[in-house]
């Protein structure tokens, strides 16, 4: 399979009055084009400023310091090669080099964002055609102009177009535009789409809002769709609806999807891939085969070990006794990050392991996947 965004050892850090947060820390995984990575851990885990600071909306007082983000886009490495050769590699870019206007022009088009609440992405006093028309004008005039940065409307709503002053004019939408809209709608599913386009997001429901905003994220035809929880505020039965319906899009327009869920259910469903995050870190990363049925990271473990039937989609992940660090640099243990809530915690672990290869795409990020480890020589530390 080929790889759509290669991350490399990315880090993305908060200044706040309390200190540094180091929200992510040296992750690096990979997106295969066409697949669904599932990303999942508990709240403060670093995955959605993950998902954020791949398509590059971390916002003061949040930064990414360091990492690469390779995307792979033959057309772009071509026009890029020529005054910034260390930026390409092969058809590869990468995003971090890129000035700001590159990179947002590449909002929509080439990726895209839907969040757990449809209702924010939505502006209410508009129809949900014309909103849905709009990001597809916007794509449609930059295609005619890819100097154009116009794309930053795409892909992160309404609310946030407004505060970045791009007003919408109902008269900025083409019929072509309007015609897209209605076409998206039938897309994800929507009965009756030029009449639905016609109603305002309080006359949807949950489920149907949320596959109009999917529809939304659809206008520009990207080649990555990152969803961050977007079933979470969803009932049982409309969360497997949605799922599938992304499962579908997925594989009928080659696009892939980075899934954020804190629900294991939701990922074994969908994902082909999977990463494990704690504390800011990836420590588990693999297929959902080897992850799901090999783990090694003792917090991956005790995730699928707190739920009942990972057939549900419903089931809540239960948090294993003990909280996730506070992620404050200041704060961080100079250890393995999961050693205060590991029950298999022992002197080795007072140095902060490195990422170990289980087997061929299988990392886990302690010392019981170093290959050679025996787990009869580890000594219990009276310390944890
Ligand atoms: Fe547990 Fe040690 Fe592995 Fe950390 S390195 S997860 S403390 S066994
Ligand atoms: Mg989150």
């Amino acid at each position: 399979m080929t790889d759509l965004l290669r991350v490399r050892d990315l880090s993305t850090r908060f200044f706040t009055e309390e200190g540094q947060i180091n929200a992510v820390e040296n992750v690096s995984f990979t997106v295969e084009a066409g697949s669904v990575l599932g990303v999942v851990g508990e709240s403060g885990s670093g995955k959605s400023v993950t998902g954020l600071s791949l398509i590059d909306l971390v916002e003061s007082p949040g930064k990414i310091t360091s990492g690469e983000i390779w995307y792979n886009n033959a057309d772009l490495a071509e026009r890029v090669e020529g005054d910034r050769p260390e930026a390409v590699d092969g058809d590869f870019v990468d995003l971090r080099r890129l000035s700001e206007a590159e990179r947002r022009s590449l909002r929509g088009s080439a990726f895209s964002m839907i969040f757990q609440d449809p209702m924010s992405s939505f502006n209410p006093s508009i129809t949900v055609g014309e909103q849905i028309a709009e990001a597809a004008e916007v794509q449609r005039r930059a295609s005619a102009n890819p100097r154009s940065t116009r794309s930053r409307t795409q892909g992160y709503g309404l609310g946030q177009m407004l505060l970045d002053g791009v007003l919408p004019n109902r008269s900025y939408t083409s019929e072509e535009s309007w015609d897209r809209a209605v076409e998206l709608l039938e897309r994800v599913g929507i009965p009756d789409p030029a009449e639905r386009a016609e109603e305002y997001p309080h006359q949807f429901s949950g489920g149907m809002l949320q596959r109009a905003m999917i529809a939304q994220a659809l206008a520009g035809d990207p080649d990555l769709l990152v969803a961050d929880e977007p079933t979470t505020a969803l009932d049982v039965t409309i969360q497997a609806q949605i799922l599938d319906l992304l499962a579908d899009l997925q594989e009928t327009m080659e696009m892939s999807v980075v899934l954020i869920t804190h629900n294991l259910g939701v990922i074994a469903r969908v994902a082909d891939r999977v990463s494990v995050m704690y504390a800011g870190e990836v420590v588990e990363r693999g297929t959902l085969r080897d992850v799901f049925d090999d783990p090694v990271h003792p917090y991956t473990k005790g995730l699928l070990g707190s739920v009942p039937d990972i057939d549900q989609p419903g089931e809540r992940l239960e948090p294993i006794a003990g909280n996730v660090p506070d992620l404050v640099d200041a704060n961080m243990p100079d250890r393995c990050y999961f050693a205060d809530r590991c029950p298999k915690a022992m002197t080795d672990c007072l140095t902060r392991p490195p990422e170990y290869e289980v087997s061929d795409g299988h990392r886990a990020r302690c010392v019981l996947a170093e290959r050679e480890y025996s787990e009869a020589d580890a000594v219990p530390d009276e310390r944890f």
